[in-house]
């Protein structure tokens, strides 16, 4: 059986910088993707604040380490994990791709034609065929087909991609592959998912185009986005001439999410800037509880974006409803002006909290809290260690983090290994 020391599950930015280190420590790492590229949710950004720098640099200097030393599996899953002594027994599953990455070349001919359209992960502006890359991913080069969606699954006479690919790489005969092996340590990076928007229905997210997420506005203002970088209202592909930016949505209520999202507020006043900078003549108007941006650098920003022209309203409006085919409306309370805003706007952006996706790992039952975060050994001196030894929990999946702070848990992470490993600590 193969031995690794290190398991990592998820290939985001914390579970590449982990894999990272440990590689240069001198660790066999093996990680595991479920998604056909590295990169995670910090792949569709399109920039980084406060530094507002471009993500896919960020990702892509950290993956181009990665792929030098680890074993990837892409597209995989972790099946089972099972303790045996002083190891751990893994089975990892890799999907079937349908694409022989070996012979595709990456022309994407054939997602050009693919029939078939569906909506990616039940966002507004971004539809993808059956064959498809990653949206706005800059490393997700080669594509899969999703099996659920191809009409050659589903019995029919489609065979598109196949008839068309140069070099014959479609396979719709690949089969699912199981790996074994043995490893020391796992530490779990599976991020987070965001609050599901149609849960608050005061806000009318499933019911008119021009609301969108936060997420949404990042993957449309991303110029390997659906619309190539330009930021437009899902009604008519038109530029917007007003947009309000709602804070707070689903986070910090007793109904939804108790917790703060932590960077709802930088995320905020980023969209803010990514408005102003692509489309100068519009009305910006942020709506927030309280503006939260502790940290080195974080208060420049909000002097920065706020200084752009962005309109502050301290309040949150409690209901969000389509005025016509085209314009949203909404009253908000300002606390700061004592106030009363009637506003009607092109485009709203709902801040939309997230949740830990520590339940993706379904293979190990990690201990959760009330608040079903992944508990820790010790709450203050040591949050990323789980009561299971040897498994760590890092970044999004461990508390609502910043980019920044998962890769410093990231980093955490590795050295209690080494040390671990090295007999230093228990
Ligand atoms: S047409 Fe063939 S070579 Fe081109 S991206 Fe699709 S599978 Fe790959
Ligand atoms: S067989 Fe047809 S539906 Fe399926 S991925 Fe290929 S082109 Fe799309």
């Amino acid at each position: 059986m193969d031995e690794y020391d290190v398991l990592v599950i998820g290939g985001g930015v914390a579970g590449l910088q982990a894999s990272i280190d440990l590689t240069n420590a001198g660790f066999k790492v093996y990680l595991v993707e479920k998604m056909h590229a590295l990169g995670g949710h910090t792949a569709q950004l399109y920039k980084i604040a406060p530094q507002l720098i471009d993500s896919s640099k960020v990702i892509e200097d950290l993956s181009s380490k990665a792929f030098r030393n680890v074993k990837l599996a892409l597209y995989s899953n972790v099946g089972s994990v099972e303790k045996s002594g002083d190891y751990f027994i893994v089975e990892v599953e890799e999907e079937p791709k349908y694409v022989s990455w070996s012979k595709c070349n990456g022309c994407l001919k054939c997602i050009e034609k693919c029939p078939i359209k569906t909506s990616y992960n039940s966002m507004k502006i971004v539809n993808i065929p059956a064959i498809y890359t990653i949206p706005g991913n800059s490393l997700s080069g080669k594509p899969v087909i999703d099996g659920k969606r191809c009409l050659y699954f589903k019995g029919e006479s489609c065979r598109i991609c196949r008839e068309i690919c140069p070099v014959n790489a479609i396979d719709f005969s690949q089969k699912p592959l199981t790996s074994t092996f043995k490893c020391r340590f796992i530490i779990i990076a599976t991020g987070f998912n965001m609050y599901n928007p149609s849960k608050i229905g005061e806000y009318s997210y499933d019911k008119h185009p021009n609301i969108i997420t936060g997420l949404e506005l990042e993957l449309i203002s991303n110029p390997l986005g659906p619309t190539k970088g330009s930021i437009v209202k899902p009604s008519s592909s038109k530029p917007p001439k007003s947009v309000a930016i709602v804070s707070c949505v689903g986070s910090r209520s007793e109904k939804h999410l108790k917790h703060c999202c932590r960077i709802g507020c930088t995320t905020s006043l980023k969209h803010a800037y990514y408005i102003l900078d692509k489309l100068p003549e519009a009305e910006v108007y942020i709506l927030y509880n309280d503006m939260r941006v502790p940290g080195r650098s974080y208060e420049e920003f909000y002097r920065f974006a706020r200084d752009k022209g962005v309109t502050l309203i301290r309040g949150i409006p409690s209901e969000i409803r389509g005025a016509s085919d085209e314009e949203v409306s909404m009253k908000i309370y300002d606390e700061a002006s004592s106030k009363l805003y009637r506003l009607n706007v092109d485009l709203v952006i709902l801040e939309v909290g997230m949740e830990t996706n520590i339940n993706e790992v379904k293979a190990i039952n990690i201990p959760v809290g009330e608040d079903k975060y992944p508990e820790s050994i010790k709450p203050i001196l040591n949050t990323i260690e789980t009561p299971i030894p040897n498994i760590f929990v890092i970044g999004c999946a461990q508390a609502p983090l910043n980019i920044v702070e998962s890769i410093t848990q990231a980093q955490a992470a590795t050295s209690k290994i080494i040390a671990k490993y090295r007999g230093c600590i228990d």
